[in-house]
């Protein structure tokens, strides 16, 4: 907090400067020390908001974050998940790097419409606090994917006032994604990276599982949505990020006496 205040009261030019006189006075001891960033950034239990304005003071801070600081972040969030991610990737390795995986964790990442998914737009935020769940990730795999591991995240409720529709939003990351039925499937089917959508915590390229006719009816009866309007993506990394339409009260009162 203290640097982030810092920060505010210097003026813009001494803000693009700032840089600049921290890499003359690096290597030295106190705050510009990586041990002494570690130590503090850990007294305050990791706080996303902190690191996010830590990496935006100095490239060398921002390298510390990107080498160490995510990976202690995700681990002291999803130890279990993250346990699991790692035993499936290759050399204690993330695929896509330990930042977008921090990233999914505390960031819902909006929508907007897409050429599947007629939707109005919703802009991304912060979630302080979520769930992952590889029981519910078994909802989103088709049956002969089952096999996977995904996890899903608890599903972010977006009701609207109005008269449009509620959405759910939700997101999720798949372990060992280059080896999974999932992508052979894909593979199998000829799909195509979308040209016009980019996965929000790594930028890199997603398929539209709607598009690959990969959204199985269960993931539908999961979020309680209209079969036309769930749409999810999964980018090369095995990041997922999706929407849906859930269905108003008065029809699904309907659809739970089934
Ligand atoms: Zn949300
Ligand atoms: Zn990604």
């Amino acid at each position: 907090m203290l640097a982030k205040r810092s920060l505010i009261m210097l003026s813009r030019q001494q803000q693009q400067r700032l840089p600049e006189v921290l890499d003359v006075m690096s290597p030295g001891p106190g705050l510009l020390d990586e041990k002494m960033l570690l130590l503090v950034l850990r007294a305050a239990n990791w706080n996303p908001f902190l690191l996010c304005t830590s990496a935006q003071v100095c490239k060398r801070w921002a390298d510390i974050m990107k080498r160490v600081v995510w990976k202690e972040f995700c681990l002291s969030r999803a130890p279990k998940m993250v346990g699991h991610l790692l035993s499936g990737g290759r050399d204690g390795t993330i695929p896509g790097g330990w930042e977008p995986l921090g990233k999914l964790m505390f960031y819902c990442s909006g929508c907007h419409a897409s050429t599947h998914f007629i939707s109005k737009t919703i802009p991304g935020h912060f979630v302080w606090k979520t769930r992952f769940s590889k029981t519910s990730g078994k909802w989103f795999l088709i049956p002969q994917c089952q096999a996977d591991i995904l996890y899903i995240s608890k599903i972010c409720e977006h009701l609207d006032n109005g008269d449009d529709d509620d959405l759910v939003l939700y997101r999720g990351i798949f372990s060992s994604f280059g080896t999974s039925r999932t992508r052979r499937v894909l593979m199998e089917r000829g799909a195509k990276l979308e040209e016009d959508e980019l996965c929000p915590f790594c930028r890199d390229k997603v398929w539209s599982m709607t598009n690959a006719k990969l959204v199985p009816a269960s993931a539908v009866k999961r979020l309680v949505a209209y079969e036309d309007n769930v749409e999810y993506f999964v980018c090369v990394n095995g990041h997922l990020h999706g929407m849906a339409s859930r269905i108003s009260p008065s029809d699904s009162e309907l659809s739970a006496d089934e």
